[in-house]
C-alpha cells in the first residue's frame, strides 16, 4: 500500500521510520518532510492545510493510507477532504477536532457529561472578559480559546497580570479555576469505537534545565511516564476520555485517530486540561520507538474502523528523547548553521528524528527550524535510555545547538 503522512516535524519523522519497516508499506510520501524524512519517504513540497492539493498528491500517488501528524490539516478539514473522496485516513474530521481548536467547546462538552474539569467561564472577546479576569480569585488561568501554537495560555499570579494577558488575546476567552498537581499525558487511538491505549509518555516543557526558562514546543520526553499509575489511568480513561469519545459519537461527530488528554493529577483524581487530536511532538518520537506492532496494519485498522481486530504490542524497554534546538529557540532561532556527526551517534544504537533539518547548497546538513534534532534511545529502563541518548548527543558536532542536560533526571 502507498502511505502519505503529512508534517514535517520530529513527529512525522518517527511515524515514517515506523511505518517505513512495514512490509505492507510500498511507497512513502511525505508533505512537506525534511532532510531527515527524505532518508526513508519521498518528500513531496505541498499546502498541507489545502485539502484539494492533499488530494491531487493522493490520486497521483495512489495513496492507500494518509496519517496525518499535526493539528492544523486536521482543523482545517483535510480528513473530512480525504474521507468523503473515500481515502482512508487516519485523523480527526474538523469538527471532532474541535476537541483541541476550541477549549470551549471541550469545556463545554466536559460540563455537560460531568467530565473533571477546571471550572470556568466563556468570553466572546477579551472586553466582555475584563471585569471577571479583574476580581477573579488568584492564580487565574486566562486562554485564547482557538489555537496558539502552545502560547494561549497564562498562569496568572496577580489579576494586573491576567488583564494583561487578557489584551494579548483576539477572539473567543476561556477564564478558568487554577488546578494543582503534577501534569501528565494519556494517549489512546481510536477508530471511533474501539479504545487502544498506548504507554504512557511525559514530555519537557521549559527550555532549561530544572523546568526553568519559557515554554517551548517540547525540549524532550521520556515513556514511560512514571507518574501515570494503571489505578490513575483507568480513572482517566472512565472519568474522562469515554466519556468525551462517547458524547462526540452521540453528536454526530466521532472521533477518530490519536487523542491525548493533557491531565492535572489532583488530590481529588485526575482532571483534564487539554486535548490535543494528534499526537505530541516529541512524544511520538518516544512511542513509535517502543511500538512493536505492524504500524501500516495498526495505522489501517483505526483509519477503516476495524481497530477491533488489531492490539497493538509496545516493547517493555523505556525509550527517552532528547531534542536539540537551534541556539536563540524559541524565541529566534539562528537557522543555517552546520550539523557533523550524526552517523557516529547513531553508530552506538540511538535513533535520530530529524525535525528543522534540510540540505544545504553545498550538500551539508543545516538547521533550518527552531526544534531541529531528537536524540532518541531504547533501555531497560529509562537511566540506562538517558545515558544511551547523552553518549550519542556527545558525538554530533553542531556549534549552533542547545539541548537539556535532564530529560528524564527525575525519573
Ligand atoms: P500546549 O499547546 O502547550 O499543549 P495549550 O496552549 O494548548 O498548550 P493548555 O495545555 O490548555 O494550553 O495549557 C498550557 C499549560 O498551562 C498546561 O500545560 C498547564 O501547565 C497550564 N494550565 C492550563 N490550564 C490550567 C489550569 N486550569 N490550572 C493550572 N494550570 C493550567
Amino acid at each position: 500500500m502507498n502511505i502519505l503522512v503529512l508534517g514535517g516535524g520530529g513527529r512525522e519523522h518517527a511515524l515514517c521510520w515506523r511505518l517505513r519497516q512495514s512490509p505492507r508499506c510500498a511507497a512513502l510520501i511525505c508533505a512537506p518532510g525534511n532532510a531527515g524524512i527524505a532518508a526513508v519517504a519521498d518528500c513531496v513540497a505541498i499546502s498541507i492545510t489545502d485539502g484539494a492539493a492533499v488530494l491531487a498528491l493522493v490520486r497521483d500517488r495512489q495513496i492507500g493510507l494518509v496519517v496525518v501528524g499535526p493539528e492544523a490539516p486536521l482543523v482545517a478539514g483535510v480528513a473530512d477532504a480525504l474521507r468523503a473522496a473515500g481515502v482512508p485516513v487516519l485523523g480527526p474530521s474538523a469538527a471532532a477536532a474541535q476537541l483541541e481548536a476550541s477549549k470551549g467547546f471541550t469545556k463545554d462538552l466536559s460540563a455537560e457529561h460531568g467530565i473533571p474539569t477546571a471550572r470556568f467561564r466563556r468570553f466572546a472577546d477579551a472586553a466582555e472578559a475584563h471585569h471577571y479576569v479583574a476580581v477573579h480569585p488568584l492564580p487565574v488561568v486566562v486562554k485564547a480559546d482557538g489555537l496558539a501554537g502552545g502560547k494561549g495560555v497564562t498562569v496568572a499570579e496577580t489579576n494586573e497580570e491576567g488583564l494583561a494577558a487578557l489584551a494579548e488575546i483576539h477572539g473567543p476567552v476561556v477564564v478558568e479555576q487554577c488546578l494543582e498537581g503534577p501534569e501528565a499525558s494519556l494517549f489512546i487511538l481510536t477508530d471511533g469505537e474501539t479504545v487502544r491505549l498506548l504507554p504512557t509518555a511525559q514530555d519537557h516543557k521549559r527550555l532549561r534545565d530544572g523546568d526553568q526558562g519559557p515554554n517551548t514546543g517540547g525540549m524532550g520526553a521520556i515513556s514511560p511516564s512514571p507518574r501515570l499509575t494503571p489505578d490513575l489511568i483507568e480513572r482517566a480513561l472512565t472519568e474522562i476520555v469515554r466519556p468525551t469519545l462517547a458524547s462526540m459519537k452521540a453528536r454526530g461527530t466521532p472521533f477518530q485517530g490519536f487523542l491525548y488528554a493533557g491531565l492535572m493529577l489532583t488530590p481529588t483524581g485526575p482532571m483534564l486540561i487539554e486535548y490535543n487530536v494528534r499526537l505530541g511532538d516529541p512524544e511520538a518520537q518516544v512511542l513509535m520507538l517502543r511500538l512493536a506492532s505492524d504500524a501500516v496494519e495498526l495505522f489501517w485498522a483505526a483509519a477503516t474502523g476495524h481497530l477491533a481486530e488489531v492490539e497493538p504490542v509496545f516493547s517493555d524497554d523505556a525509550a527517552v528523547t532528547v531534542v536539540m534546538a537551534a541556539n536563540g529557540y524559541p524565541s529566534r532561532p539562528v537557522m543555517g548553521t552546520a550539523i557533523e556527526g550524526l552517523a557516529a551517534a547513531e553508530a552506538l544504537g540511538v535513533t535520530i528524528f530529524h525535525a528543522g533539518t534540510r540540505i544545504s547548497e553545498d550538500g551539508r546538513l543545516v538547521a533550518a527550524g527552531g526544534r531541529v534534532l531528537n536524540v532518541t534511545a531504547l533501555g531497560h529502563d529509562i537511566s540506562e535510555a538517558r545515558a544511551l541518548a547523552y553518549a550519542a548527543i556527545r558525538k554530533i558536532r553542531w556549534h549552533g545547538g542547545h539541548f537539556r542536560r535532564d530529560i528524564g533526571k527525575s525519573a
